[in-house]
């Protein structure tokens, strides 16, 4: 599903030059290399601030806590996305409240969110899935209405955007997850949380450092969640060919949509515009899916599943408060989808073999 060790050979040197560039200076945590990288992914994201944290899952619970949300406070998400999504909210203190999603898109219904708010919902975090960016107008105008926050988890989103906005700048904060397999992915852990508002960003500064405002002032307990020198400088030298790769992930998708034609497999819904996919995961849905993933398998094609297993029938959520009317597409989705190889490494050769075993696939 990825091959990093087939990026160019440039690639690798600019990151060794960064981390030369690192180990020269000396100073290694909270510098100049996270400065600058935060000053480059708000600019990328239309916003003001970005705030360089140890991974995604921290940049959501960041977040939450730096706009006050915590116990007792409801917070609207999908069961169909990374664990971290729901378990953020469940370490900020806050209530995971799960709505369904739409077949089409695998993305929040807004109709399932509506049946969910209630007095103490305070927030959506809407989860820009597979690189998927959607009806913002329609989020931001409920949000508006029902006077509850907008974050966007954005961690498969990068470079997405919808009428000329960057995913991360509809929200009053978004997260960003730079973890390997990410479309702008690190050698290692790290994530960011944007906003445009200043006060949520100076919060956030403090609550990654302990809580800290000035050297050993506490006024509030926070985390040790840090963005590295390291890993900011070699973000930001990998950050140069992310828009070349996304355009590639974009024509594998197009190969795809165009010459993927079995009638046992269905497609997600095409983009509302270009721009707004960004393809961190190529999808297709299959009824007959898993002995299709054994068929692309014995082809030498590799499929995974995202997600295999809903939030909601994970051990420690099996009680979790839940649209009223279920749950029944996400449990629907979990069973169906498929996730195609679709990569930037990926030669016109790969492409077109995922192609060609995907239409051999027959039931006996
Ligand atoms: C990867 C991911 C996260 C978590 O990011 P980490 O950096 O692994 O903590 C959160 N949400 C979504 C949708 C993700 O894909």
């Amino acid at each position: 599903m990825n091959d990093f060790k087939a990026e160019p050979e440039e690639i690798r040197e600019a990151m060794l030059a960064a981390t030369k560039r690192v180990l020269d200076s000396g100073w290694y945590v909270l510098g100049k290399e996270v400065e600058s990288f935060e000053a480059e992914w708000a600019t990328l994201c239309g916003v003001a601030h970005g705030v360089g944290v140890g991974n995604g899952m921290d940049a959501i619970e960041i977040a939450l806590r730096s706009l006050d949300i915590g116990a007792g406070d409801e917070v609207i998400t999908t069961p169909m996305t990374a664990f971290a999504t729901v378990l953020a909210i469940l370490r900020a203190g806050a209530v995971p409240v799960l709505a369904d999603i739409d077949l089409d898109t695998a993305l929040l219904s807004i109709e399932s969110v509506k049946r969910c708010i209630t007095p103490k919902t305070k927030a959506v975090i809407l989860v820009h899935l597979y690189g998927q960016v959607r009806n913002m107008q329609a989020w931001s105008d409920l949000c508006n209405e029902k006077q509850i926050v907008l974050i966007e988890d954005c961690a498969q989103a990068h470079l997405a955007s919808s009428g000329g906005r960057a995913a991360g700048s509809f929200g009053q904060v978004a997260a960003y997850s730079f973890y390997p397999t990410k479309n702008l992915g690190g050698p290692g852990d790290g994530g960011m949380l944007v906003t445009s508002d200043e006060m949520i960003g100076a919060r956030a500064g403090r609550l990654r450092n302990y809580g800290q405002s000035v050297r050993y002032q506490h006024p509030e307990l926070g985390m040790n969640s840090r963005l590295d020198e390291v890993q900011a400088a070699m973000l930001s030298a990998r950050l140069k060919w992310l828009p070349e790769f996304t355009e590639r992930r974009r024509e594998i998708a197009a190969a795809y949509r165009k010459d993927i034609s079995n009638p046992l497999v269905k497609m997600l819904s095409e983009p509302e515009e270009p721009g707004a996919h960004v393809y961190h995961l190529f999808v297709i849905t299959c009824e007959e899916r898993t002995r299709l993933q054994a068929h692309l398998q014995s082809q030498g094609v590799q499929a995974l599943i995202h997600y295999p297993i809903s939030i909601h029938h994970q051990e420690p959520c099996l009680d979790m408060a839940r649209d009223p009317l279920g749950l029944k597409n996400s449990d629907f989705h979990a069973n169906v989808c498929l996730s195609l190889p679709c990569h930037p490494q990926m030669s016109e050769d790969d492409v077109r073999a995922v192609i060609k075993a995907v239409n051999a696939f027959a039931l006996a």
